[in-house]
């Protein structure tokens, strides 16, 4: 099969021809939530039976044992392709027990809040309730309708656009720990992270409108190709992204991933007394709110978590091992982001 990327304002009324023009016929098994298939599931799977036989399975959580649950599902009954209707956690799912039974992976995202619909990383709950990224594939059509983008809440897209934006630093961060030898670079996969960046702080647009969906779509995509190509989430994946993970794991404030890696791009900036003022000019213009205290997250948690954040990951060498992470210092930074944000 080949790699299949549709993303256009009504992608979703074509998907029965854009599937049989590439010979993709046989037997489906389709996974959504509940909530979502009921808003756009008829469409679908109208469409998906005319091209075969249809398995359906409703899904509510995204735990490891569910994807494998599924990938088992998916050996027994001989499926030919997963498709996936949903946001990150339902895409997951989708992309693990693809991976795991090996069989092509047709995601269709109605939401584009981080980089995961592309990526081949999921992100998986364990027993005791944390999550894991697990390494996967991509999947290997993605039809983005971005008319689904538009009618989903605001919130999501505003953190697709902060997990876009903080590419900056995770590149900052691959970089620095190339020429201090502690990483290997991967030329082509550095050069698409940094054209998903570029190519979103360049448009023009001042509001989340069609144009601009697709225009992050395309960002978050090309962060997944970088991923794909670079065997990791280097590209994407700096110490911004361990701050975050650090905030999942010791607090329970339920902020956006892509919120929360913003905050953590600006914040080591300050920390590098580097110039931020792009992108924080770029984020406000989208109304992208990451004020620590606005979130819900107190001085202490910052400081725990900016002290913790290197250790949510030890291999992954980023500045946060080369720069002063004193409370007092720390404390500073979260009052000038609380004024400032
Ligand atoms: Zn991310």
């Amino acid at each position: 099969m080949n790699n299949i990327l549709n993303i256009k304002q009504g992608a979703i009324e074509e998907l029965y021809d854009i599937l049989l023009s590439n010979n993709i016929t046989g037997k489906f098994l389709y996974i959504s939530d509940k909530f979502i298939d009921n808003l756009y599931g008829n469409l679908i799977k109208q469409q998906i039976q005319k091209l075969g036989i249809l398995q359906i399975e409703y899904i509510d959580n995204n735990s490891i044992e569910l994807a494998m649950k599924i990938a088992e599902e998916v050996i027994e009954n001989n499926i030919d392709y997963i498709v996936g209707l949903g946001g990150g956690k339902v895409l997951d799912v989708c992309k693990y027990a693809s991976y795991i039974s090996k069989i092509s992976c047709i995601s269709i995202p109605t939401t584009i809040s981080n980089d995961g619909i592309a990526s081949p990383i999921a992100v998986l709950k364990k027993r005791d309730g944390k999550v894991q990224s697990l390494g996967c594939k991509m999947p290997k059509a993605i039809i983005l309708d971005t008319n689904f983008i538009q009618s989903c809440p605001v919130e999501l897209t505003k953190a697709g656009i902060g997990d876009t934006i903080s590419n900056y630093m995770a590149l900052k961060d691959w970089k620095n720990a190339y020429l201090k030898k502690k990483d290997q670079m991967n030329n082509f996969a550095y050069l698409m992270s940094e054209n998903a960046l570029d190519s979103l702080m360049r448009t023009n647009y001042k509001s989340i409108c069609p144009e601009f969906i697709k225009a992050l779509a395309n960002s978050i995509i090309l962060s997944g190709i970088a991923m794909e190509f670079a065997g990791s989430s280097r590209p994407v994946s700096g110490s911004e992204h361990l701050f975050s993970h650090a905030l999942d794991y010791y607090t329970n404030h339920n902020n956006l991933h892509g919120i929360q890696v913003a905050l953590g791009t600006v914040s080591m900036l300050k920390l590098l007394k580097e110039d931020y003022s792009l992108i924080l000019e770029y984020l406000n213009k989208f109304d992208v709110n990451i004020n620590p205290k606005k979130l819900g997250i107190t001085k202490q948690e910052f400081v725990l978590c900016m002290q913790k954040a290197s250790s949510m990951r030890p291999n992954r060498y980023t500045y946060l091992n080369e720069i002063n992470l004193d409370t007092k210092e720390l404390e500073k930074i979260y009052e000038e982001l609380e004024e400032e944000l």
